[in-house]
């Protein structure tokens, strides 16, 4: 019977490395992200680059064909936790959203001049991408009302429309956008995926929009998210991903094993916050006792080790589905997955914080962004409420309506069933 937790030696050598890499080489440089220059944050992370791809751990999301090492979902899983631990870490293992996505979605979808001219130097880390869903005016949680559209002119779209939270826009090379090309289609056949090169004419990028994490309006920076107007953007009908009206198919593709990899980077999260909690339980004293003696900080910790182990076995175990079944069969899971980890990652995060009192409030500590990240998630993505309606939706479908008692009601059970025990009831009568 096969029903085994362990992992192989060879790859538990790699997450041993990793593990280290990642803490003593990569959250170093994590400290100044906000100090170095576009050309000196290059020149740092092109050597830390060149040792992954070294160990061969570079793009493992992607099939050997493109340049990955095809592990599957649950060694991803494990690497993604390690990962999670630093923000920055996925760049350096060429795995960073939007562009891990983004790649995905043209190895799927783009054809062979468009893989040579945009997904090929994405995966070598020589150019950055963005994925433009959202808009301010119609609600993200139902893409069938996104009103940007595309009119073929020639052998030319001209594009007009207004987009929002497109991470990364000003900074990327290209943006991958979902635009409306056919609305007199069904609605999730109307929109086609289309690649927008920077600097384009009529792509105005207006602002990256001020969020928690970012309050202040300020210059177009990695990691912000854009607010863009389309405005007679004329792009060559070469740069359409797919066929007209695939959009909502490729973008499915673009978003779900993706989620398994962030609910590992949540793990990651969690237990730098659950670190950060428990040193400071074993250091901090308060009324002549040590934090980690009172009842109410020992209620933190027992039920933050539990949910820590608990997303962590619902994340593997979705990704072991993922291997053995299929994407299509997980889809439940994932989303399940989604909105409950959620929950797990800001609740652990703000813990952690409570612990540190003021402390956990600063800047001092990498807390309070990793709060924000975690307040964000539950929006990101897919608003959680989203996928828990989806759940409920896919697992009521199993249940069918029934007259009268429900199926478990004890009196007509027992009717039904009587004559089966006849003999043995007629006896329990007969020794009383
Ligand atoms: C940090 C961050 C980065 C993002 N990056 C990108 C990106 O790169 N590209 C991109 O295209 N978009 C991006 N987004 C946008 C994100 O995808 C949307 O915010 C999300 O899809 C929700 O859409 P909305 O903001 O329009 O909210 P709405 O769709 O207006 O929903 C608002 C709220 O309504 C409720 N709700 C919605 N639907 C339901 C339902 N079915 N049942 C019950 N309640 C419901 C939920 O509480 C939801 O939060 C990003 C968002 C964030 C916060």
């Amino acid at each position: 019977m096969a029903w085994d937790f362990s992992t192989e030696p060879e790859f538990q050598d790699q997450l041993d490395w990793m593990r280290d890499f990642v803490d003593n080489e990569i959250a170093p440089l994590n400290l100044f992200t906000d100090d170095i220059s576009r050309q000196s944050w290059r020149e740092a992370i092109a050597p830390l680059q060149d040792e992954v791809r070294s160990r061969n751990l570079w793009a493992c999301h992607l099939d050997p064909e493109l340049g990955g090492q095809g592990y599957g979902q649950v060694k991803l899983a494990l690497m993604h936790q390690i990962l999670g631990r630093v923000g920055i870490a996925p760049i350096i293992f060429g795995n960073q959203a939007p562009d891990s996505g983004n790649s995905e979605l043209l190895a799927i979808g783009a054809n062979d001049s468009q893989k040579k001219q945009w997904l090929e130097p994405l995966l070598r880390g020589e150019i950055t991408s963005c994925f433009s869903m959202t808009e301010p005016h119609n609600a993200g949680s139902d893409p069938t009302m996104i009103t940007t559209t595309a009119v073929r002119d020639g052998e030319e779209y001209v594009i007009n429309g207004h987009k929002w939270f497109a991470s990364n826009a000003s900074s990327a090379d290209f943006i991958l956008a979902m635009i409306v090309t056919n609305p007199e289609n069904p609605p999730h056949s109307a929109a086609s995926m289309m690649i927008i090169e920077r600097d384009t004419p009529g792509m105005n990028i207006v602002r990256d929009v001020p969020t928690m994490s970012h309050p202040y309006p300020g210059k177009f920076r990695s990691g912000g998210h854009a607010e863009i107007k389309f405005e007679d953007c004329r792009i060559p009908v070469a740069n359409r991903i797919g066929e007209e009206g695939e959009g909502f198919l490729l973008a499915q593709k673009r978003l779900s094993g993706g989620r398994i990899h962030h609910a590992m980077r949540w793990v990651g999260q969690c237990e730098s916050a659950f670190d950060m909690m428990c040193e400071r339980a074993v250091s901090r004293h308060v009324r002549g006792a040590l934090l980690a003696e009172k009842q109410m900080v020992q209620d933190f910790v027992a039920q933050s080790s539990v949910e820590i182990r608990a997303l962590k076995l619902l994340a593997l175990h979705t990704a072991w589905l993922w291997d053995s079944q299929g994407p299509s069969a997980t889809r439940v899971e994932i989303a399940e997955l989604k909105f409950w980890g959620t929950g797990i990652l800001h609740n652990v995060i703000d813990r952690a914080i409570q612990i540190h009192g003021a402390l956990g409030w600063t800047a001092d500590l990498p807390l309070a962004s990793m709060y924000v990240n975690a307040r964000t998630m539950r929006l990101a993505d897919g608003a959680d409420e989203v996928h828990k309606s989806f759940v409920a939706r896919k697992r009521l479908k199993d249940y069918s309506a029934v007259e009268g008692w429900p199926t478990e009601h004890i009196p007509t059970l027992r009717e039904q069933h009587r004559q089966r025990f006849a003999h043995l009831l007629e006896q329990e009568v007969l020794n009383n």
